[in-house]
């Protein structure tokens, strides 16, 4: 095929703004094409040469653009910088500039789509000295050898940005349209679910778009998941709460919600794949944990997903996300990152297991079979905290053992569902974290602590302001979010964690009154406090109650009067209902 054809293409979807048109332009190039040609479609209408999972990449930025055309156009830096100035477009800039273009062509040939996508996927594999100038070259060479309509395109495809308006759903529907039975609406529904089931298993439209050519509607839906491929995982709903994500579910498991990054663990043999939730191979990223599963994983072949947690080398901590995200994109100082960062991987799911699919199968037989092959290893790879149960009060421990272990909250899972990659599914997971509406409180009162906390005021009351009297009213007890020691880092404290020590010391002189344990306290220090929801309760002179309160750090910048006022409360306890009902 010629690339000329799909340089119109290119242009006929930029000048169609409407979904379906869009659709059946790509539709009719699809099934024009032959299976080599059709690979390469799905790919370049994306503006890709690599499925989004691959690391390979091109790699020229748009500033290296104004270079080669000078190359390609032998017009000078100035014009070309100046007319780039004008119209904010490196692909508009070849196309004019190829039209008068002072240079002659060496090769008139006309373009093949196969030559530009031979190129710019050679292009991504050129590395060491000199290669970002072979690089230049052979864009230049592409550009110069094209039409104006293909310059266009291969210098937007290039620098990935080919502004046709062309969304992953749109490729999805384009090929149920191209191969697929499409003449009723429920036959349409029917056809792009298998697209994108398989879509979900292979991210990758090249192949997707070959099976549903050759095998149609039932070779779709027979996709099956490969070991050391990345696939789309299973997402979380949102709850709003513990209880109703408790009631949801007949049989619900209850698991810590870890603050870290999601690892897919493909494993044959002693060949070892780990991918995040985005689908980014992390293998190379993670040297220790292909220890970690050689230890701890008794499959040959199996594929697992989990949490890991990032912890801090001096004290032994859980981290959250941001430090151990440093590692996930490093390229350069691996060895020594992993030492700085190391991590601890929480189990949770198995999907594949010595050559069984498990998706279908219940979570329940899941988690059955993932206990059989996990040997924990203490402290870095373990089953993630579960349990198992639909009272309240026992969920609302775990939940608050989550919490005071630095975790996000938890995930409540239907111990009968299927799993279902690349969805967030009713019936599935429901996530249960505290909102992160946060409020300023005053500290108005406290309990003298016990046995390790003896001589530090252990949880204190916290009271919001109320507008027309000035005092402090209570609206709920906080213990959790204070630290027992302050850390060795200065950079771990910098957020304005706070010891209960400190706290203590602060609030010393400002006691009031003193009941037996129980202190009141003048209101002059506030904190920042994060819950999950805001309850009527009689309780509470405010008329108010935060659950699962927890200290995010304290204010000594804030008077309090600044501090939120009963009103404020009372406003987002019914914006918190209008959400629920909605
Ligand atoms: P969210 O990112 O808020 O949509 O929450 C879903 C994410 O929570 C998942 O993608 C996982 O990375 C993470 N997560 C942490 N702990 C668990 C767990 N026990 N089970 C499932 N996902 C978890």
């Amino acid at each position: 095929m010629k690339y000329q054809k799909l340089a119109d293409v290119y242009q006929n979807l930029e000048n169609t703004p409407a979904k379906l048109e869009k659709v059946k332009i790509i539709s009719r190039l699809m099934k024009e094409a032959d299976d080599e040609e059709l690979k390469m479609i799905a790919l370049l209408i994306q503006g890709r040469v690599f499925p989004s999972f691959d690391d390979r990449e091109i790699g020229i930025a748009a500033q290296s653009m104004e270079k080669i055309i000078v190359q390609a156009t032998g017009f000078s830096s100035k014009d070309v910088g100046s007319m780039f100035r004008e119209l904010g477009d490196y692909g508009l800039v070849a196309e004019k500039l190829i039209g008068k273009k002072k240079q002659q062509t060496l090769f008139n040939r006309p373009l093949t789509l196969e030559k530009v996508f031979d190129n710019l996927q050679k292009i991504s594999g050129m590395e060491g000295r000199g290669s970002q100038d072979r690089k230049f070259r052979l864009v230049a060479e592409l550009v110069s050898s094209a039409k104006p309509l293909e310059a266009k395109y291969i210098v937007r495809t290039t620098i990935g940005d080919l502004r046709i308006g062309v969304a992953e759903g749109i490729v999805r529907d384009a090929i149920a349209d191209a191969f697929l039975d499409t003449e009723t609406q429920e036959k349409k529904k029917e056809s792009t679910s298998a697209v994108e089931w398989a879509w979900f298993l292979r991210p990758d439209y090249s192949e997707v778009a070959l099976i549903a050519k050759r095998k149609g509607i039932d070779g779709l839906n027979n996709v099956k998941i490969q070991v050391g491929k990345p696939y789309h995982v299973l997402l979380a709903e949102k709850s709003p709460g513990l209880e109703e994500a408790l009631s949801s579910f007949e049989k619900p498991a209850l698991e810590y919600k870890y603050d870290g990054a999601r690892v897919i663990i493909h494993k044959k043999g002693d060949k070892m794949w780990f991918y995040t939730r985005r689908l980014e191979n992390v293998t190379r990223q993670f040297p220790e944990l292909q220890d970690f599963v050689k230890e701890g994983v008794r499959a040959r072949e199996c594929i697992i997903e989990g949490e890991m947690i990032g912890f801090s080398k001096e004290t032994g901590k859980p981290m959250p996300f941001q430090f151990l995200s440093q590692r996930i994109k490093r390229k350069y100082d691996i060895d020594r990152m992993a030492k700085e960062i190391p991590i601890s991987v929480n189990v949770f799911d198995i999907v594949y297991l010595d050559g069984k699919d498990l998706f279908e199968r219940p979570l329940s037989e899941r988690w059955e079979t993932l206990k059989t092959i996990i040997r924990p290893i203490k402290g870095k790879f373990q089953l993630a905290e579960h349990i198992e149960t639909k009272d309240l009060e026992e969920a609302d421990k775990f939940y608050r053992k989550a919490l005071s272990a630095s975790q996000e909250g938890l995930i409540v899972k239907n111990m009968d569902a299927k799993y279902h990659p690349g969805r967030r599914v009713a019936g599935g997971w429901l996530k249960v974290k505290p909102v992160m509406e946060t409020l300023d409180l005053a500290i108005i009162g406290a309990t003298w602590g016990t046995g390790k906390r003896a001589g530090w005021l252990g949880s204190y009351i916290l009271g919001c302001r109320d507008e027309e009297s000035g005092n402090f009213l209570n609206c709920g007890m906080i213990g959790t979010g204070i630290k027992e020691k302050k850390s060795e880092k200065v950079e771990e404290d910098s957020a304005g964690a706070v010891t209960f020590k400190e706290l203590t010391d602060m609030l010393k002189s400002k006691i009031t009154e003193e009941h037996g344990s129980e202190v009141k306290i003048k209101p002059d220090l506030v904190v920042e406090v994060a819950y999950e929801e805001i309850q009527k309760s009689p309780n509470y002179e405010s008329g108010y109650a935060l659950r699962f309160p927890r200290v995010l750090k304290i204010r000594p910048d804030k008077d309090v009067s600044e501090a939120d006022t009963t009103g404020r409360i009372k406003e987002l306890y019914s914006q918190q209902k209008g959400k629920r009902s909605g």
